[in-house]
């Protein structure tokens, strides 16, 4: 059975015209979901008594439940569990700007990325729609607060779930839904070369994050399988489209690997890669892993390696450490939780 969190306005307009309700019903129930953000369809008042009956039986409303929460200063974690009693995971980070939550979009990940935990589980399945949206909602009742800015890099490959995402975006951003504006929203891909070009043509200014990791095929490909299928000769000329036809963010997200990827060679590779590219780095000190080898680079190469790019005039910054001690890292928590 779907999830009433499954439907954009669009969908939920179509269904009251089919069943014989107004169509401003869509638009009520939207806010009565989002706005009031009620807990189950009784609550929705002003709907017919039929119609609230109809969509009780029709439709599900909660399909994910928080089961474990891990704190630390400025960073909350939370696993989730579903319906299948699978589970996922999203990360709660306060920022000077407000809260950001870190949400999952598929269970497991097949893209293998040999320093990444969520890829030491396959795919499993795509989440749907409802339970990406549900992670916001469920996460704002437990910490009471508004939730004002979104990252799609929990686990997963969110352009392997493409659909879903798009219609997750779609909600979370409708200003009658959760309002969450598309410039605080950002979906961070490995770079699947197809959906970044379909990607051009979804019409919301959300950001865009490439996880790149490595300056040439012959090191992204040890680390990144990805890369084999889609080199770098053919990702790069198709984000320099995707900046010059869209005008959006986009952002390069690069871990900094301990003697991997951390040497001057590679950050002069990289500041030569993205030479007249209008985009930005983020550079990520690595969060180790029990299961994995790669350590972090320290606090020096990290810094020399800033250097070098900011010489060569690449706008790059150093991200902010979240959760270390907790297990935020991608897939952690979840990995802890299944292996117990
Ligand atoms: N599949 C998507 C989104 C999920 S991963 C992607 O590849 O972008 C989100 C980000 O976290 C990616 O940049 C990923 O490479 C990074 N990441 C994974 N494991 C990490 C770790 N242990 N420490 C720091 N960043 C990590």
């Amino acid at each position: 059975m779907q999830s009433i969190y499954d439907l954009s306005l669009a969908e939920l307009t179509t269904y009251f015209l089919e069943h014989g309700d107004k169509k401003f019903y869509a638009e009520q129930l939207f806010m009565w979901l989002y706005q009031k953000k009620i807990t189950a369809i009784d609550q929705a008042t002003n709907l017919k008594k039929e119609t609230r009956e109809r969509l009780q039986q029709e439709f599900l409303f909660s399909t994910i439940r928080i089961v474990q929460v891990e704190e630390d200063k400025e960073v909350r974690k939370y696993l989730f569990s579903l319906q299948d009693k699978e589970h996922i995971e999203a990360v709660l980070m306060y920022h000077d700007y407000g809260l950001s939550l870190c949400i999952s979009s598929q269970v497991g990940c097949n893209m293998g990325c040999a320093f990444c935990e969520s890829g030491r589980r396959k795919k499993v399945r795509n989440l749907t729609t409802g339970e990406m949206v549900e992670q916001i909602l469920q996460v704002e009742a437990h910490c009471k607060d508004r939730i004002s800015h979104v990252v799609v890099m929990g686990i997963g490959e969110p352009f392997d779930n493409y659909d879903n995402v798009c219609r997750m975006i779609e909600i979370i951003n409708h200003p009658k839904g959760l309002a969450i504006g598309a410039r605080h929203i950002t979906i961070s891909t490995c770079g699947i070369v197809p959906k970044i070009k379909a990607f051009m043509d979804f019409p919301y200014q959300v950001n865009l994050a490439i996880s790149l990791h490595a300056p040439t095929d012959e090191l992204r490909e040890k680390i990144m399988p990805i890369n084999k299928v889609y080199p770098l000769e053919t990702l790069m000329p198709v984000l320099k489209e995707y900046t010059q036809k869209t005008h959006r963010r986009l952002t390069f997200e690069y871990i900094l690997l301990a003697g991997v990827n951390d040497q001057v060679e590679h950050a002069d590779a990289l500041a030569a890669l993205l030479k007249g590219m209008n985009a930005y780095v983020n550079l990520i000190p690595y969060n180790e892993t029990e299961n994995l080898q790669f350590k972090r680079s320290n606090a020096i190469q990290i810094a020399k390696f800033y250097d070098i790019l900011k010489k060569n005039k690449v706008c790059v910054t150093i991200r902010r450490e979240f959760g270390g001690k907790i297990s935020a890292a991608c897939g952690q928590l979840r990995s802890k939780k299944e292996e117990v």
